[in-house]
This record gives C-alpha cells, structure tokens and sequence, in this order.
C-alpha cells in the first residue's frame, strides 16, 4: 500500500492538495479534521466534546481522534491502494498510534509529506479562507493558537520522521497546480 501523510501548517494547502492527491494515486482519505467536523455536524457526543477545542484551536484528545480512525478504518475498502492521511498524525503520540493503526493493516506509512509555508503567508491565506467558507476555527484568536499548538505538539513529528528517513519537504508556495507537480514528483519516486 502506499501510505501518505499530509503534514504542514494550518493554511499551507492541505485539503487542497488532497483532493488533488487521491484523485491522481487513488487513495482513501483520512482527513481528521473533516471527521471532526462530520461528528459535530451530526451532533454526537464526540463531535460535542470536540466542538469546543476546536473552536479554541486546541488539538482534541488522542482518545477521541483513535475512536473516530477506528470507526473510518472499518469502513474502508479491503483492496484499497493505499491511504492518505490528512491532519493525522498531529503530535508525536499519534506517531505511535498511526504505526499501530496500520500495522494491524500489514502495512506501514510509506512518506511524510511536509508542505512548508512561511507564516506571514500562512496568516493571510487563513483569513481569506475564513472569509469564502465560514469555519468557526478561521478566526484571528483562533488561527494563532493553532500556530502555537503546530509549533509545539505538531513540528516535532516531522523531525520524527526526518529521523527515519522518510519526510519529504515541498515548497507550499505557487500555484495549486505547481505545489501539486512538486508533491507528485515526491510521490512518483516513492512507487
Ligand atoms: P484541520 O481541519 O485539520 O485543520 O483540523 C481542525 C481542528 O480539528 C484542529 O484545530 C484540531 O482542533 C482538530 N483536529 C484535527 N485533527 C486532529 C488531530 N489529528 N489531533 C487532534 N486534533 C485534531
């Protein structure tokens, strides 16, 4: 399987560049963040509990971020290609949760893929996207304590997976178009 996870910054393209990714390498989607949102949007207790961090910025707890991937993983296919992960992991505790999420699926995370975008772009990006899609989590307070909690619980798994050889750094900045021939470069020489 050809297993990805989408790693960067809140605003560096992420969805974005998802779309773009599972359409060309026929993955699963595994977008916590999307999951999150369902969960409130159908009102169960889990989107309850997490509603409110997220609206603060804050990451949601481990133990409701398994219970949602337990669900999703259920559901997918058997002969799936592969997946891409998208928000997931998102601190080094979910580094060892995605290990043993895909070991019971024989396989492993194939790359780390890290979309770097300075921050003042970052920023403006943010409140554009606030503007066109109304997310609660798109406001000024909001967005720079999801800065905070990216630098200090998010960034050091990629160095974990520097460590291990297997995080690609691309350049977030350019056209959709241009990141995603870079991303597809990356995922080109992975197969
Ligand atoms: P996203 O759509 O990925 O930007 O996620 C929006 C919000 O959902 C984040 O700010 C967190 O509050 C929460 N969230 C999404 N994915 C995770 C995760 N893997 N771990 C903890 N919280 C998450």
């Amino acid at each position: 399987m050809l297993n990805i996870a989408l790693f960067g910054p809140p605003g560096s393209g992420k969805g974005t560049q998802s779309e773009k990714i599972i359409e060309k390498y026929k993955l699963a989607y595994i977008s916590t963040g999307n999951l999150l949102r369902a969960e409130i949007a159908e009102g169960s207790e889990l989107g309850k509990c997490a509603k409110s961090m997220m609206d603060a910025g804050n990451l949601v707890p481990d133990e409701l971020i398994v219970q949602i991937l337990e669900k999703k993983i259920k559901n997918l296919d058997k002969d799936e290609k592969g997946i891409l992960f998208d928000g997931f992991p998102r601190n080094l505790v979910q580094s060892y949760i995605i290990t043993g999420l895909l070991a019971k699926l024989n396989t492993e995370l194939t790359a780390m893929i890290n979309l770097e975008v300075a921050e003042e772009e970052l920023m403006d990006r943010m409140l554009k996207r606030a503007a066109i899609e109304g997310r609660s989590d798109d406001n000024p307070e909001t967005i720079k304590n999801r800065f905070v909690q990216y630098e200090a619980k998010t960034k050091p798994v990629a160095d974990f997976y520097k460590e291990m050889d297997k995080c690609y750094t691309v350049d977030g900045l350019g056209t959709i178009d241009e990141i995603f021939a870079r991303i597809s470069k990356v995922i080109d020489q992975l197969k």
